[in-house]
Order: C-alpha cells, then sequence, then structure tokens
C-alpha cells in the first residue's frame, strides 16, 4: 500500500489564508465513517493527492449514544473497506490483529461488535491515515473560474484559517438532529440537560438518573437504548431496585416495532435496490421512504427483549413498573411548568388529547441531511431539486451548473433519490469505491451492480425467461414495465 502524498497547504496566522498550491485530486469534508471509507480506499491509489478534513480534534462516531454493552446493527463485514476489498489493511480483521484480539474475537463468535469498538477501530483508521486532518473546520467552498477548481477554506479551533484547492470534492458531513416543532423553543441554556436531543444523552446521563421521571420521545433505535440506559442506570443508593427516574416512552409510530432485519428485507440495502430506487418517479420515492420506516426507524429484537426483561425484573413482586410505553402518541405542545415541562400529546387513533407532566424529556427524534452552511457560496451553481435539496447520480454526483468542471459528491445526503440504504453503513464501502472509481475515471475497484436474490422492479423479457420459464411456460413474453432497473 503507497500512501498517499500530503502536502501541507497554506496556512496564514490571520485574516484571510494563501492559496497557490496546485489542487488537489479529492478533498473530503467530514470525517465519519463514509468518508473515512473512501480515505481508506484511496490509500492504495498511487500517485492520488486526497485530503479529508473534520471539524473535530479527532474521530469521534456519536459520542453522545455510545453507551456502554451497545452494539453496531450491522455485521463487522461493514466496516470501512470490507464488502469491495477484503484484503485491505484498513479492515476491521487487521485492526483485531493489530491489537491481539483475534483470539478474544474468534471465540467470542460475534457479528454485531460493541459500538465502542467500532468507535476505537475507526479512530485506529482516521490516526494512520496520512490523508485525514483534524481539526480543520470547513467554512466555505467555492468554484473558482480562473483555477477551475474548487477553493475550500478550513479553521482550526485557534483561529487559523487556511485554504486548499481541490478539483473534486465529496460531502460526507453527516446528518443533523431533529427535534419536534414543540420542544424546539425549549432547547436553551435554562433548560440545558433536562430538554435535550438523544444525540447529547451521555453529557447529561448523570442528572437524568437522579431526576423524578423522564419522557424519551421517538421509537427508534436511539430511543429504545435510552430507555434501556435509564432503566439500568438508576441511582440506586438504598438498594431497594426502586431507585432511578420513572421512565415514560412516547412514540408516533403505531407500536414499538422492531427493525426489519429478515435475510431477504435486507435486501433493501443492495446496490440493487439502490439502482431500482433511483429509477423511480419522485412522488414513489417520496412514498416508499415513508412507508419503509421499520427498514431504518425500527429498534432491534434484542433491545425490545432487553426492556421487557428489565420490567420483568423490576415489577417482581407486585412492585410498582418503573416505567410507561405510549405508542401511537405524538407531542403537539410542549412548556415549562414549575420545575418541569407540561407536554401536550395527541393520541393518534383515538384522537384523545391528553397532558403529561415529567421533570427531563430526551428527544430521541432521528435526524436529518441539511445544507451546510459553507456551501453557500457554491449555492448558486448547485442544481437544486424543487424542495431544495441535491441531485444526485448514479455515481454520487451532485448536478451542478455546466461551468463548473470539477466534480461534487455527496454521501448519506441522497435518501430521496438513493433509498433508505443512504445512511445505512452496510453500503458504505460500496458507495465510496463507486465515487472513487468515478473521480479517477477507471475501475479501482470493481463494484457489483448485482447482488441480490429480489428482482425489485418488473423482470425484463431475458430475466422472463431465465427466471419464470419453468413454472409459468409463456415465461414472460416481454415486459411493458418503463421502470424496471436493467
Ligand atoms: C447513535 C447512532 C448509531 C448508529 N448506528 C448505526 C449502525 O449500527 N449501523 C448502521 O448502518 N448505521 C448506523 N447509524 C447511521 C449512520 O451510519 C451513522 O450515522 C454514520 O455515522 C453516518 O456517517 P457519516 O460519515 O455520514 O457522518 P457522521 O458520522 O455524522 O460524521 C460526519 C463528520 O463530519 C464532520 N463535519 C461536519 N461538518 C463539518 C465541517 N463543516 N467541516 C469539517 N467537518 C465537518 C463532523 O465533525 C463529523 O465528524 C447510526 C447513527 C447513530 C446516530
Amino acid at each position: 500500500m503507497t500512501p498517499p502524498s500530503t502536502s501541507p497547504d497554506e496556512r496564514s496566522p490571520h485574516g484571510l489564508p494563501a492559496d497557490d498550491q496546485a489542487p488537489y485530486d479529492l478533498v473530503g469534508v467530514g470525517i465519519g465513517p463514509f468518508n473515512l471509507s473512501l480515505a481508506a480506499l484511496c490509500s492504495g491509489v498511487p500517485d492520488l493527492r486526497v485530503l479529508f478534513l473534520d471539524a473535530r480534534s479527532r474521530f469521534s462516531w456519536h459520542p453522545g449514544l455510545l453507551l456502554e454493552g451497545t452494539v453496531l446493527q450491522v455485521p463487522f463485514l461493514a466496516d470501512l473497506v470490507t464488502m469491495v476489498d477484503p484484503t485491505s489493511p484498513w479492515s476491521y480483521l487487521n485492526y483485531l490483529r493489530h491489537h491481539d484480539r483475534m483470539f478474544p474475537f474468534f471465540f467470542s463468535e460475534r457479528f454485531h461488535i460493541p459500538r465502542r469498538e467500532y468507535d476505537h477501530y475507526c479512530r485506529w483508521a482516521a490516526e494512520r491515515l496520512p490523508s485525514c486532518r483534524f481539526d480543520a473546520e470547513v467554512t466555505s467552498l467555492e468554484w473558482d473560474e480562473t483555477a477551475r477548481a474548487f477553493a475550500v477554506t478550513h479553521r482550526s479551533a485557534d483561529g487559523t484559517l487556511s485554504r486548499v484547492r481541490a478539483r473534486q470534492v465529496v460531502l460526507g458531513v453527516g446528518t443533523a438532529p431533529v427535534v419536534p416543532g414543540p420542544l424546539r423553543p425549549l432547547l436553551t441554556e435554562t433548560h440545558a440537560g433536562r430538554v435535550l436531543h438523544s444525540a447529547d444523552y451521555l453529557a447529561h446521563r448523570a442528572g437524568l438518573a437522579t431526576a423524578r421521571d423522564v419522557t424519551v420521545i421517538g421509537a427508534g433505535q436511539s430511543g429504545a437504548e435510552v430507555v434501556l440506559d435509564l432503566l439500568r442506570h438508576r441511582d440506586d443508593a438504598d438498594g431497594s431496585g426502586e431507585g432511578g427516574p420513572y421512565v415514560r416512552w412516547l412514540a408516533r409510530t403505531p407500536a414499538f416495532a422492531p427493525m426489519e432485519y429478515s435475510k431477504i428485507g435486507l435486501e433493501h440495502f443492495t446496490p440493487d435496490y439502490v439502482r431500482y430506487f433511483r429509477g423511480l418517479g419522485e412522488a414513489e420515492r417520496e412514498r416508499l421512504v415513508r412507508e419503509q420506516w421499520q427498514l431504518y426507524k425500527g429498534v432491534s429484537q434484542e433491545t425490545l427483549g432487553d426492556i421487557h426483561d428489565e420490567l420483568y425484573e423490576r415489577t417482581v413482586g407486585g412492585a410498582a413498573s418503573p416505567a410507561a410505553l405510549h405508542p401511537g402518541v405524538e407531542v403537539v405542545a410542549a412548556s415549562a411548568e414549575g420545575d418541569g415541562y407540561l407536554l401536550t400529546c395527541r393520541h393518534r387513533q383515538q384522537g384523545t388529547v391528553f397532558e403529561v407532566r415529567t421533570s427531563a424529556v430526551v428527544a430521541a427524534t432521528g435526524y436529518t441531511a441539511s445544507r451546510p452552511a459553507f456551501l453557500e457560496p457554491l449555492a448558486d451553481l448547485v442544481d437544486w431539486d424543487d424542495r431544495g435539496r441535491y441531485q444526485v447520480d448514479g455515481e454520487y454526483r451532485v448536478a451542478l451548473d455546466p461551468r463548473v468542471s470539477g466534480s461534487l459528491y455527496v454521501q448519506n445526503a441522497e435518501t430521496h433519490t438513493h433509498g433508505v440504504g443512504a445512511p445505512d453503513l452496510t453500503l458504505g464501502a460500496w458507495r465510496a469505491a463507486t465515487i472513487l472509481n468515478a473521480a479517477v475515471g477507471r475501475t479501482v475497484f470493481d463494484v457489483p451492480s448485482q447482488v441480490a436474490w429480489t428482482t425489485f422492479g418488473a423482470p425484463d423479457a431475458r430475466d422472463g425467461e431465465r427466471a419464470w420459464s419453468a413454472g409459468s411456460p409463456g415465461g414472460v413474453l416481454g415486459s411493458t414495465a418503463t421502470g424496471s432497473p436493467r
């Protein structure tokens, strides 16, 4: 493996940066798992000048929810590289070897590794990849017509501004926490630690554990993990087993539903489904993403089971339940009241409105892709869709004004065009390899396009002969469907 050259960019102690260096072939903004995967794959490409920038001081994966005992929701094979290059030195197995953990891992027989270890693995890779630079918050991305390159300005914590140029840029800035409208006015300093998004949970866990009661909103994996953690990490000073907050769990969904995890169901996280989904009309895509919530918003069977076990244990001998579970409920208004909060809720099926008084609220209400502020200088050159979102092609390239000869790619901001796999780690290495191939203009990594057993669209005539003729004498006599993916 040849490490890429990463010559330092121009820095200026104050004011505007100088920028007369040769452009990088590719600059990545953000070093989460997705751009880190790209950095790892790029590291094996000779003479490719790449740089990846992240605002944080070091790699850190959702630190506010890095709870003990939680596991990755995908098999460890969905690491930074293995799904496209199992021989890469940046694989999870190689990480284990470097840390003398192969034997313990072998004996543990686990497919789903601790989240804390995934975080440590990614940091191990990020600290060794010479192209990764931290303490570099990108503040502006512009198109420099004269240099025919993007100008990427970044700032370190001490305020130093630097600028690099890049022929191609890959945005991997992740998604932003979403808080329901009624709770937003309460996200102020006054209510810090008592009204928060689950992304900040760990920083406030100790305070919440001593609250009288906590209301958790949201029936995704994060909400379930916070509920379980609050039930488990209770202040049990008198040993009665009755300490800790009363936990109320509210969910808009009609049930605390398990995440779809069947083997065939998981084929929605394949290149085949991405291609099929891209071929559908916009209205159909919107409808599907809404309806497929159980593919990305449900709770793992295990966590649901753990919550049930915890409640069972805590109510032995007729003890009062330490929790209440309310599906089908949305919060329609919220206000501070005394030393707590008043939530006005509506049961979505019954239409009944009721009030809840609570000491603290954790909104485990998900994340969404948003337009980063640093993109403003380029905003007029991006061909946004009519809802202000990127239009993304099959190689993850964002549609730009034809005057821009460089390419801008996105990772994890394309659910509306590429489907539910966008935030999922399963497709991360595959997508990064697809971008790398496009960026260098040749096939560095062979990326399969057909891996699923499921045929998502109508079978075409050729497929028909192969797949249908055994059971139906005529097979499919030429499909008339126009949306067929192949
Ligand atoms: C708690 C949690 C657990 C999850 N677990 C799983 C799982 O088990 N399996 C799965 O498939 N998916 C999981 N996901 C979903 C998804 O895979 C992760 O959110 C993943 O981290 C997304 O990676 P990313 O690279 O897009 O962004 P992120 O991991 O969010 O990283 C983005 C990075 O960009 C940086 N950045 C942002 N703006 C700038 C800027 N202006 N300049 C420089 N840097 C910037 C940030 O500092 C950050 O480091 C989970 C999500 C959450 C929230």
